[in-house]
């Protein structure tokens, strides 16, 4: 299954240190190679909603009877994560408490090396302690931080493992620092665990990347081995990709302007961004541009008034929205686009950042016309801005169908579930769930469309009875991107 990794190989990338390039044609869609995790750990703040084994979300858990903190769908699930558990079960209980997932993570990956070394296959093209840590560039109060996992660490660990230096525990901290990669849920729309995959921390970023990287949890009752090779990766090509092209991902969203992004990338990752989008500044002039009016484009003053406008307006949002206040989001959402909507251009970013919000929690609320509104223009600025293929794009289009099917706009949610769903055969691929639950949305829009065009009357009828059905307490709550649980219907 892994024999994908002869697909890319090791190099070094002039003015970026390591990087990978493809040995071979790839076109969209393509997956590049697929790579389990080293090592993974469930969030601290998921401990308890999450399956320490398959990462599933579940309602119901079983825990461990020994440590009583991992937690299980199932026999299944906890005997699959027993090897990589049982030694951080004996701590755990000799500990007396949990260290945090830093912590966990960093124990699970040194238990692993002292029994298996830092290679664990053939395909794995990089041994973890040749991983970067970056430590020498890490900011003081980050440092600070290292020195108190270090220290929990050392109270952790347990006298019966190998022993290991203040350096090498650092370095692997270091390493997670820099290099963890967020481990979403089954249906990829949240982030529940980190954990360390060594050849993707080999592929370089650029903010117009040619390919990206999807996490497939694979098929739970393939759940057999050792180690967890249902918690793995895929790196799959956005485009055309030549045999001895660098491949890249980003690692940042491309809904910022470039001076943005290289401040979150230097901030994170250590390294300045000289990619040909942030050299050129590409498409920054359209995220802060202003529209026209009769053919006058609005005066640069206005323009960056509202921008600031905006900018606190969105502070606020977020605020309202983490105190699960949707009413006041609600309310927000509407004084800024009044403001906002004669003066910024359509793909300004702060004003889709409050369409995006807008939709969603007006969606949840159940106020589906306005949200299908909203949830267009936002698709419409995205399509001016993103790569084509971006997985972002995908997803935000896949919610504005969902918003328009939900609003009985069933045409335009069709063909917007439709548009979304090309995105993610290539972003994600035909046996990813989310694909999986598109497929299904795809054939049922299409039957309501057919059904629409031959009877209105009984459409509407047949629709009011589906929504009827849908309980307000079965809703998911709105989330940052507003993407999970819209298949509500299952
Ligand atoms: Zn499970
Ligand atoms: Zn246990
Ligand atoms: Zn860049």
């Amino acid at each position: 299954m892994y024999s994908y990794m002869d697909s890319v190989e090791l190099f070094e990338s002039p003015g970026k240190g390591r990087g990978l390039r493809a040995t071979k044609e790839f076109w969209a869609g393509d997956v590049l190679f697929i790579e389990p995790s080293f090592a993974a750990v469930v969030f601290d703040s998921y401990v308890a909603n999450v399956c320490h084994s398959c990462f599933r979300r579940q309602q119901k858990l079983q825990r461990c009877g020994q440590c009583k903190f991992a937690q299980y769908c199932d026999r299944t699930c906890q005997r699959a994560a027993w090897e990589e558990h049982k030694q951080e079960c004996a701590a755990i209980k000799a500990y007396g408490k949990t260290p945090n997932e830093n912590v966990r993570l960093a124990a699970r990956i040194l238990w692993r090396i002292d029994k298996q070394g830092g290679v664990v296959s053939d395909y794995q093209l990089i041994s973890v302690e040749e991983l970067e840590d970056h430590i020498s560039d890490m900011p003081e109060l980050d440092l600070k931080e290292l020195k108190v996992d270090v220290h929990n660490f050392l109270d952790y660990w347990p006298r019966t493992s190998k022993a290991h230096n203040v350096e090498s525990i650092s370095h692997i901290l270091g390493v997670i620092n820099c290099n963890g990669f967020t481990v979403s849920d089954q249906r990829g729309l949240q982030a529940v665990g980190v954990g360390i995959f060594p050849n993707l921390c080999m592929v370089n970023h650029d903010c117009w990347p040619n390919c990206t990287v999807v996490l497939n949890h694979g098929n739970q009752s393939a759940v057999n081995t050792v180690y967890h090779s249902h918690r793995r990766v895929e790196l799959r090509a956005l485009g055309k990709i030549s045999p001895g092209e660098e491949v890249y991902v980003s690692y940042v969203d491309f809904l910022n302007v470039s001076e943005v992004r290289k401040q979150q990338l230097k901030a994170q990752y250590f390294f300045d961004c000289t990619c040909e989008h942030c050299a050129n500044g590409t498409k920054d002039d359209l995220k802060m541009a202003g529209t026209v009016v009769d053919g006058v484009p609005v005066p640069d003053e206005q323009v960056k008034e509202v921008t600031d406008y905006s900018l606190m307006m969105l502070e606020k949002m977020d605020k309202a929205r983490l105190d699960g206040n949707y009413h006041e989001v609600v309310k927000i959402c509407r004084e800024c686009l009044e403001k906002q909507e004669p003066v910024l251009a359509d793909t300004h970013i702060y004003q889709l950042r409050m369409w995006s919000m807008a939709s969603e929690v007006l969606s949840y609320l159940q106020f589906f016309d306005e949200a299908a509104s909203y949830a267009r223009k936002m698709v419409d600025g995205y399509i001016k801005l993103y790569h084509p293929n971006n997985a972002a794009l995908g997803l935000a289009t896949m919610r504005a169908g969902v918003t328009h099917w939900q609003a009985g706009h069933i045409e335009v949610g069709h063909g917007m579930i439709c548009k979304a769903y090309a995105i993610l055969l290539i972003t994600h691929g035909p046996t990813h769930p989310i694909t999986k639950d598109l497929e299904a949305m795809r054939m049922q829009t299409e039957m309501e469309l057919r059904m629409f065009q031959q009877n209105e009357y009984v459409y509407h009828q047949m629709r009011e009875a589906a929504l009827k059905n849908q309980p307000m307490s079965m809703q998911a709550e709105p989330v940052e991107e507003g993407i999970k649980n819209m298949f509500r219907r299952k």
